[in-house]
């Protein structure tokens, strides 16, 4: 299995895809449970977000409770997607040593994801795809809770990652979201991707939640839902 480094080397490379159909079926938002519902074919991509040790494993210093057990969920998510020619792509949070998105330094987390360090790394069991593409938010010291974009927590200036034009050039329209947290990442992600005029599902199984507050899951997957990201199940 190919690691997270082996993808520096290689950089992005993107299969390709044909033939289009649809991608989302009518129905979705009857909230009537469609074992089918999450279809992947070459104009989806699967987003894999922050599915790293720190995040994902009891050890990690920002671990989201039931990380570890996602991981498997997430991986028949890499298998259906790899089989139906849909992109996978792959986010990891990479920070500075330092960095205003740390407690230490000001911000509101404790120490997580510095960039080369084991809790950096994509969780040792999640399947990697052998063209799977890696973005990486937060390596300029921004926080970067979405895969498009990453914001300077000082400045407010928000700047794009390669993502957009990655999905752009390879025909995605719609894009499915697991991985963590519910609360942070995976909905700035889905928000993020409707903003730009994407089909965006959230799979609600292959998601966990910080919960800062009780509820804070919940809430995030009901904002979502109004924002018009499809909710779904595996
Ligand atoms: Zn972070």
């Amino acid at each position: 299995m190919p690691t997270a480094t082996g993808f520096e080397d290689t950089g992005p490379r993107l299969s390709c895809h044909a033939g289009v159909r649809p991608w989302a079926s009518p129905g979705h938002r009857d909230g009537a449970y469609d074992p089918n519902m999450v279809d992947y074919d070459a104009t989806t991509a699967l987003l894999v977000v922050d599915v790293q040790n720190d995040f994902a494993d009891p050890a990690g210093s920002l671990y989201v409770s039931g990380g570890e057990r996602l991981v498997e969920v997430v991986n028949g998510h890499v298998d259906r997607a790899a089989r139906a020619g849909a992109i996978v792509v792959y986010t990891q949070d990479w920070h500075p040593g330092s960095t205003p998105h740390f407690q230490k330094d000001g911000g509101v987390w404790p120490v997580h994801c510095v960039g080369g360090t084991w809790g950096a790394q994509l969780q040792p069991s999640l399947r990697v795809v052998e063209h799977g593409d890696v973005i990486r938010k937060g390596t300029g010291g921004e926080d970067g809770y979405s895969a498009f974009s990453v914001r300077d927590p000082q400045s407010g200036v928000v700047s794009g990652t390669e993502l957009d034009d990655l999905l752009r050039r390879s025909g995605v329209r719609g894009v499915v979201v697991v991985g963590l947290a519910t609360d942070y990442c995976v909905k700035e992600t889905a928000l993020d991707a409707v903003r730009r005029g994407l089909e965006a599902t959230v799979v609600r199984d292959a998601v966990a939640a910080v919960d800062l507050e009780a509820g804070d899951g919940a809430r995030a997957l009901d904002e979502m839902d109004d924002a018009g990201v499809v909710l779904s199940d595996s």
